[in-house]
């Protein structure tokens, strides 16, 4: 069934006839690659569902996507192949995969009914891509029937292969992966099941602002840890060391404590720091208050604060999590992300996980499993609870 969105609809893989067409399928496999190998395989078993009913409904798939920034130039780095290699051993089958996604190879190649399941060279070796020129666009969707999107890390983007082919493709669809993403992500804009709390942290609010805004609107706690805690403890006059803030997002910090206590929403900071003299962790130490010395930074939160904010996380019936609680790449600032994940997972609530490093954070301390959805989306996912008319939704609707 079509499902409704911004008072229009979209229509899913299951509402539209595929057999024998050629299909365009844009996925987001822009997978992290170690030694030309995929090295974390996720964002290609989440678009399995699709590609895998897509093939037994007898459909011809074009498969695409984008990885790395190649900056509209073929580069060898950012080939799509270890992808192809990683997707064909997981279906146990072969894929064609071509060296360019337009042109007369690809030509060739839908000509030929034998062709089932093709991967395309990375978009973005062609500028048009990213520009979303319309000669490109129209390019790609040369002999094509069918358009489907499972590319939610990639809605936000205004690129040919997301909105402007979009244009010349008379059926359109969205894939099973964009399917549970909205399914899980609109009730955290609608109607949460209540109370309702968010755990912000991660390097920087600038970039979150937005976000942090509309969350706001919705959430009934609100829990501030990562180095992002920094800029909301100095506006309050309290001794950050040299830890990570930003003096021009003081102001703002002071704005958002004002509109939380308006609106009644409790704002829950750190209580301790584990702290080091530099990034290198060497004389690590934990603080017993919230107070930083001078010359030290907080570079996670202290077990304190995770006592503090797993209490206060209990009967909460929602919760979204966004940014790690400290340097996590760098052990052993990874102790409290991992404690909280381990803490959020054991809570009987809706949870939801959005944010590339917060997801390899919750994967890391092995709880994904225990996470009602974790958000393959990233940027997108925040962009997303923003406003959720993102650019790539939109053009689907109908
Ligand atoms: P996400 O990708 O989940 O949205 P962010 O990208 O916002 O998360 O934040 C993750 C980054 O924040 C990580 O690189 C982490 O090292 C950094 N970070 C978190 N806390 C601190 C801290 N106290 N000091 C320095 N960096 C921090
Ligand atoms: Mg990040």
């Amino acid at each position: 069934m079509p499902f409704a969105f911004q008072n229009k609809t979209i229509q899913t893989i299951e509402d539209i006839d595929v057999a024998d067409k050629i299909v365009f399928f844009r996925a987001d496999l822009n997978t992290p690659l170690e030694n030309g190998v995929v090295s974390n395989d996720t964002r290609i078993t989440e678009i399995l569902p699709t590609l895998k009913y897509l093939l037994e409904k007898n459909a011809r798939v074009v498969l695409a996507s984008h990885l790395g920034r190649p900056e509209g130039k073929p580069n060898p780095k950012y080939s799509l192949m270890p992808v192809a290699d990683r997707l064909s051993e997981m279906l146990s089958r072969d894929i064609i995969f071509t060296d360019d996604c337009i042109g007369d190879g690809v030509k060739k190649l839908l000509q030929n009914p034998n062709n089932k399941l093709i991967l395309l060279e990375n978009l973005r070796f062609h500028p048009g891509e990213e520009t979303n020129d319309p000669d490109f666009a129209q390019e790609l969707a040369k002999s094509i029937q069918v358009y489907v999107c499972d590319a939610f890390g990639t809605l936000h983007r205004d690129h040919a292969s997301i909105t402007g082919i979009t244009k010349f493709v008379p059926v359109k669809a969205v894939g099973f992966l964009v399917q549970k993403e909205l399914q899980h992500l609109l009730p955290l804009i609608s109607q949460p099941k209540r109370p309702y709390a968010v755990v912000l942290g991660g390097a920087k609010i600038s970039d979150k602002i937005k976000v942090v805004e509309q969350l706001l609107k919705k959430v009934d706690r609100l829990f501030i840890g990562g180095a992002m805690a920094f800029t909301f403890l100095k506006a309050n006059g309290i001794p950050i060391g040299t830890s990570l803030y930003e003096e021009h997002m003081i102001a703002y910090a002071k704005k958002i404590m004002n509109e939380a206590e308006s609106r009644k929403i409790s704002i829950f900071f750190p209580r301790d720091f584990h702290i080091a003299k530099d990034i290198n962790g060497t004389s690590a130490t934990m603080t017993d208050s919230i107070r930083i010395p001078d010359g030290w930074m907080g570079l996670d939160v202290g077990p304190k604060t995770i006592t503090y904010f797993s209490e206060h996380l209990q009967g909460i019936k929602t919760v979204f999590w966004n940014g790690p609680m400290g340097m996590f790449e760098k052990p052993p600032f990874d102790t409290a992300t991992t404690a909280l994940a381990k803490s959020i997972a054991k809570i009987d609530a809706t949870k939801i996980i959005g944010g590339g490093d917060s997801v390899s954070a919750v994967d890391r301390a092995g709880v994904s499993s225990e996470m009602t959805h974790i958000s393959t989306g990233g940027g997108a996912t925040l962009k997303f609870l923003q406003d959720p008319r993102l650019k790539g939704l939109m053009t689907l609707c109908s």
